[in-house]
Parts: structure tokens; C-alpha cells; sequence
């Protein structure tokens, strides 16, 4: 069935073996109720050309379900009722979030109007994904085209549902990525891109190598990606650039920082006496002039720290020097934190080239990483997900809210639904006092203790057992604690004894809690991507697939599929009425459903629908209908 409202057993099962069903016979897309679910086809499907644009743009006929069938609805809703629209799409890594987020916007680019300001806007939101691609996305063991930053893109109307602005909000880079990347997995691709397609005199300027040279791609030994073109990706990156509207000698500097990274990564530090002594003074140089910077204060920044320190009243500023330990962790943060002002230098230009000056109608949609649960994990895990608990407490905010408010409206007996609501696991992790929550403990131990302050892991543990320790969701021992979110338990050691005050845990929280409130503005439609199996061949169901479809995560409504009944085009059913019932709609009805012995549980009559317990029973009346 195309809705699994439909379905006669809403079980797990059920909707695991529709599933299936409908994969095997190439239809990825499926309703439960208000959300798409998109299974990932791993092949080309015929499905996404002009011609299926066309037939759902505006249609008012019942089409199959697709995303086309979604956006043209977000489009349509939001110029007949004025309001902001979003798409959460969420799934786990490889399931097709950004593949769905591409189809989206390529959908309202086409079928929205637009003189030659709206067409460069159109330009530089489709030429936005290669971009933010080639620096933010990776080879992973799970995908080769794998987003490690989250985004929300909202796009931005004029009254007559034109395209011409728009802006973008990203999230959580995996900044640790650009110094190191775990087996058979590469760093960020404009790496490689700029190592394969650089010009002869780029060669030169930037000291471009093979990548085996350079420390921060050589980790891991795994340079090429199967059906990935780096030399003609980079043009299309340098393109891209161009169209969005970076000047040339930007786009020269954002070359030079990316080479000056790798430089970077190369210098060595060797042990002189319990400190650090950069191995190869020479290897200064590169960097150095790359990053336009003097090689001596580069030689000091990696090797030194000054610290604040307060005596008799006074402060002053002493400078300690590094083991190699510390001069190693310091030449790498230095390397993230440039990475990451790269990155966001490119979102600005974006945003730039979007801006309007002001905002009337926006769909956004958000292409986020799902929960995250490894072996190891850290930090980064954690405010992913803690941002993918606030959604879910978006989504049964919104989605049992809308429904339960319908039944009141429409005057109908119902009991409050059931489900896990996870505000308990927020309020565990974002709480400020009282007792105050993980963040919190996390943003105080980071503000007290000092970089590499030993000890800070313990602290850390005893005051989180002191503030949270007896909270049903968190476990912890003696070197690590557990959060048990609603999509499953995860445990991870403490952010290591390199807690710098600068990483302020609650400014992700705020970044988490602005695009929570975002959304709240907005209507939602959900999309739920589905990864298939791990082989990323097509045709091929692997029945893990279960788990990811948990019950907690879609509530189930609980009087389905409201249906506007005419007592008109079941008159057949009511002979005595025949041809036409003449008197009021409502009693029509229900002396429909009276002579046909529907079970008055099985259903009740709002003030303008009709709600039913079973979809069955509506097929029955169809069948009847058909019989006559
Ligand atoms: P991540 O969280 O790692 O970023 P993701 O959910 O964004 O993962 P995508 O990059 O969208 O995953 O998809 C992974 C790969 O799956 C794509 O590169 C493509 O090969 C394939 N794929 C996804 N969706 C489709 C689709 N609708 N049709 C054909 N292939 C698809
Ligand atoms: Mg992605």
C-alpha cells in the first residue's frame, strides 16, 4: 500500500515487509501517515524526470507517492496559506538525506518562475551543494559522498512564489576530520580535488605534492574513490566558486589555506629536554608563508602558550612551553580552527549572494547526520545526538499536537496518546539548573580548568555524577558515562584532558536551540530516508533494516485516515434514497454508515469528517460500491 495508514495491522513488521515489497518492485516512496519514508534505491531511478515533474506540479489527482508529490505540496502551502514551510530529513549515514535535499530544490527551481535575478539565485543555491560538498563531505566506510556538517537551507520567495534569496545555517562540522580520519577513510574531498587538478603554476605556488606527502592525508592510506572524479570535481568546485560570486583572489587565498593546512601538518616536533622542538626548522617555511604569517611566531605558536595568571591583584601574561604532546594537539587545533573559518567563510559568500533585505515566504530544509552511536565516542557524538533528540521532540510536538488538535476541533472522543516523550532526555542534557544538565557541567569544568589540565576528565565525572547522577537516563563509571537517548544508548569517554574553555559546549546547545525554534515557526513535513543494506548495491534488503524503524519514532495516530464521506457517491448503498439523499450532508452519512451495519466503535462523526478507527472499514464501503 502506498500509506501504511493503510495498512490493516499497523505492526513493525508489516511495515518492514511493505517495505520490502515495494523495493523490490522499485517504489522508494512510501507514507506512514505524515512522513515520506525514501529507501534508497543505490541506481538511477526512472522516476525523476520532467515528466513526473509536470505530473505533480499542482496536481489535484492522486498521485503515487514521491518527493515530488511533498515538495509540490510545501510550495503549494505555503503560497495559498502564507506560511513558512520545512523538510526534516533524517536517516542514518548512506540512507540519502542530501540525494533527497537535491531533488527537493531541484523540484522548486523548476517548476517556479523567475525573471534573470531569480534564475542567479536559482543558480546559486544549485551550485551551493558542490561547494559545501567538496569541504564538507568525505569518503567514509558508510558513504562515499558522506555529509559531515549539517545544514539547513532555507529558501526564500516573493509573494508570487519566486526564488530570490536564501540563506544557509550550518552545524557541527567534523572539524577532527582534517587531522585525522579513521581506516579507509579520507579527509575532506577538496584535498584531493586540489591535489588532482591544480594547474602547473598552482603546483608551484602551493607546494603541491603527491597526497602520500602530506601527514594529514597519509594516515590511512586510502586516496581514490571508486566512481569519483577529484581533477573534475575540483573544476566544478573552482566553478561554483565563480558563479556564487568569490572574487579571484579569494578563491586563490581559500586555495592557499587549504595547501597551508597540509603544510601545516607536516611539522614534526622532537623531545629537548621535556619540551618540544620543531623537528625540521625548514618545514616552518612553507607554512608559514602559505598562511601568511612570520615562520618565528608560527615556530612559537606551536611550541608555546600564553597563559593569563593573576598575582597580588595584578594579571599578567606568562608564556609556558609545550611537550610534544601539547605541541602536536596545538598545531592540530590550529589546523581545525583554520579549516573551519574556510568553511564558514564559504557559507557567509553564500549567504551573501542570497541576501535579500527582507524575508516574506521560506521553505527550509534540513539535511542533518542522524544519531551516531561508535565504539568510540566523543564530544562530536554527543552534540549530534543532542540535536537529533530536540528534533524528535520536535516531531512528536508537532506531529501529535496537529493531530490531537484536529480531534478537539472537530468534537470527537478521544483518549491522549501514548508514546515515549523524550523532553526527559532533553531536559537532561541541556537543563541549566536544578540540577543543571550535561552541558552545563561540561561548559563549567571547561571555563575552570585550564587546556591541558590533568585531572579535568575526573572532574568532569564527578560533577556530572553530583548533578546527574541519579537521572533514569545516564549511567556513569569510573571513566566514561552513558546517555540513554530514545533511539538507543550511547557511551563515551570525556573530551580528554585537552577541554579548552574556547570549545564552550553551550554554544553548540544554542546553535540546537535556534534551529529548533526555527522550525517550530514552520509547517513540517518529514522525510525518512532508509538505508537498504551495507553493500550499497541495488535490490538488496538486508533485514537489519528493522531497528531503524523503531514504534517510538512514529507515533501512530489514533482514529487514521480522515475521510471526507459524501453521502452522494454512496447513494447506490442506500437504495431508499436513490438516486440522490436530498436532506442534510451529516445525517446522509450517517444513515450511510447505518445501513451498511458499520460498528458505531469503529467509528465517529466529527463536525466536518468523518474518523475511523480501521482503514479496513473504508474499504469495505468501496467494495460494496464496486459489488452494486
Ligand atoms: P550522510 O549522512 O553520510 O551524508 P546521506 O543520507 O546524505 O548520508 P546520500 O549522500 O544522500 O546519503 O546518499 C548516498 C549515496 O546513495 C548517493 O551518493 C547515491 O549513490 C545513493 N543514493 C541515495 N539516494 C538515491 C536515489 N534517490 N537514487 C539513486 N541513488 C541514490
Ligand atoms: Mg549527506
Amino acid at each position: 500500500v502506498d500509506d501504511m495508514v493503510l495498512l490493516a495491522k499497523i505492526s513493525e513488521d508489516a511495515i518492514v515487509e511493505n517495505l520490502k515489497k515495494r523495493f523490490m518492485d522499485d517504489f522508494i516512496f512510501t507514507y506512514i501517515g505524515p512522513v515520506l519514508i525514501s529507501v534508497n534505491p543505490f541506481k538511477q531511478m526512472p522516476y525523476f524526470t520532467d515528466r513526473e515533474i509536470e505530473l505533480y506540479q499542482g496536481a489535484v489527482i492522486e498521485n503515487p507517492p514521491h518527493i515530488y508529490a511533498l515538495t509540490d505540496n510545501m510550495y503549494r502551502n505555503m503560497l495559498i496559506d502564507g506560511e513558512n514551510q520545512c523538510v526534516i530529513i533524517s536517516g542514518e549515514s548512506g540512507a540519502g538525506k542530501t540525494v533527497a535535499a537535491k531533488y527537493i530544490m531541484g523540484y522548486i527551481s523548476k517548476v517556479s518562475g523567475g525573471g534573470e535575478k531569480v534564475q542567479h539565485v536559482k543558480d546559486i543555491i544549485l551550485q551551493s551543494n558542490p561547494l559545501l560538498e567538496a569541504f564538507g563531505n568525505a569518503k567514509t566506510v558508510r558513504n562515499n559522498n558522506s555529509s559531515r556538517f549539517g545544514k539547513y537551507f532555507e529558501i526564500q520567495f516573493s509573494r508570487g512564489g519566486e526564488p530570490d534569496g536564501g540563506k544557509i545555517s550550518n552545524f557541527l562540522l567534523e572539524k577532527s576530520r582534517v587531522v585525522n580520519q579513521n581506516e579507509c577513510e579520507r579527509n575532506f574531498h577538496i584535498y584531493y580535488q586540489l591535489l588532482a587538478g591544480a594547474s602547473q603554476e598552482q603546483r608551484q605556488n602551493l607546494g603541491i605534492m603527491s597526497p602520500d606527502y602530506y601527514f594529514y592525508l597519509n594516515q590511512t592510506d586510502t586516496y581514490q574513490v571508486e566512481g569519483t572524479d577529484d581533477r573534475s570535481d575540483f573544476h566544478e568546485t573552482m566553478n561554483a566558486m565563480q558563479v556564487i560570486g568569490i572574487r579571484g583572489e579569494d578563491q586563490q587565498l581559500v586555495l592557499q589555506i587549504v595547501a597551508g593546512i597540509l603544510h601545516l601538518g607536516n611539522i614534526g616536533f622532537r623531545e629537548e629536554g621535556n619540551y618540544a622542538r620543531v623537528e625540521n626548522p625548514d618545514s616552518l617555511a612553507f607554512p608559514a608563508y602559505l598562511l601568511g604569517v612570520d615562520q618565528e611566531r608560527l615556530n612559537e605558536k606551536v611550541t608555546s602558550r600564553k597563559m593569563d595568571s593573576k598575582w597580588g591583584g595584578r594579571s599578567e601574561s606568562i608564556t609556558v612551553t609545550l611537550n610534544v604532546e601539547q605541541a602536536a594537539y596545538t598545531r592540530d587545533a590550529l589546523a581545525k580552527g583554520l579549516y573551519a573559518r574556510v568553511f564558514d567563510f564559504l557559507v557567509e559568500a553564500i549567504n551573501r549572494a542570497m541576501q535579500k533585505p527582507y524575508e516574506e515566504y521560506s521553505v527550509g530544509v534540513l539535511d542533518i547526520y542522524g544519531f551516531e552511536i561508535f565504539q568510540k565516542n566523543g564530544f562530536e557524538q554527543f552534540c549530534i545526538n543532542f540535536v537529533n533528540e530536540k528534533l524528535q521532540q520536535i516531531f512528536i510536538e508537532l506531529t501529535l499536537k496537529a493531530e490531537q488538535e484536529e480531534y478537539v476541533q472537530e468534537g470527537i472522543k478521544w483518549t491522549q496518546i501514548q508514546y515515549f516523550n523524550n523532553k526527559v532526555v532533553c531536559d537532561l542534557i541541556e537543563n541549566k539548573l536544578n540540577p543543571p544538565g550535561i552541558m552545563s557541567v561540561l561548559d563549567d569544568v571547561c571555563a575552570t580548568m585550564h587546556a591541558t589540565g590533568e585531572g579535568a576528565d575526573q572532574t568532569l565525572l564527578q560533577k556530572l555524577q553530583a548533578a546527574v547522577g541519579t537521572h533514569e537516563h545516564f549511567n556513569s563509571w569510573s571513566s566514561g558515562f552513558i546517555i540513554h537517548h530514545y533511539a538507543g544508548k550511547v557511551g563515551g569517554v570525556p573530551q580528554n584532558r585537552h577541554l579548552h574553555p574556547k570549545t564552550a559546549p553551550s554554544s553548540h546547545q544554542k546553535q540546537a536551540n535556534d534551529l529548533v525554534n526555527t522550525l517550530m515557526k514552520c509547517t513540517p513535513h518529514y522525510i525518512r530516508c532508509i538505508k537498504p543494506n551495507e553493500t550499497k548495491k541495488p535490490r538488496d534488503w538486508e533485514e537489519r533494516q528493522v531497528e531503524y524503524l523503531g514504534e517510538a519514532e512514529i507515533p501512530k495516530p489514533l482514529w487514521g485516515s480522515v475521510t471526507a464521506i459524501s453521502p452522494r457517491s454512496y447513494a447506490i448503498l442506500t437504495p431508499e434514497t436513490w438516486p440522490a439523499w436530498r436532506g442534510d450532508e451529516r445525517q446522509g452519512v450517517q444513515h450511510l454508515l447505518r445501513s451498511v451495519n458499520m460498528d458505531p466503535d469503529q467509528y465517529q462523526m466529527g463536525r466536518s469528517k468523518v474518523f475511523v478507527k480501521n482503514p479496513e472499514s473504508l474499504f469495505l464501503l468501496e467494495e460494496m460500491r464496486e459489488r452494486k
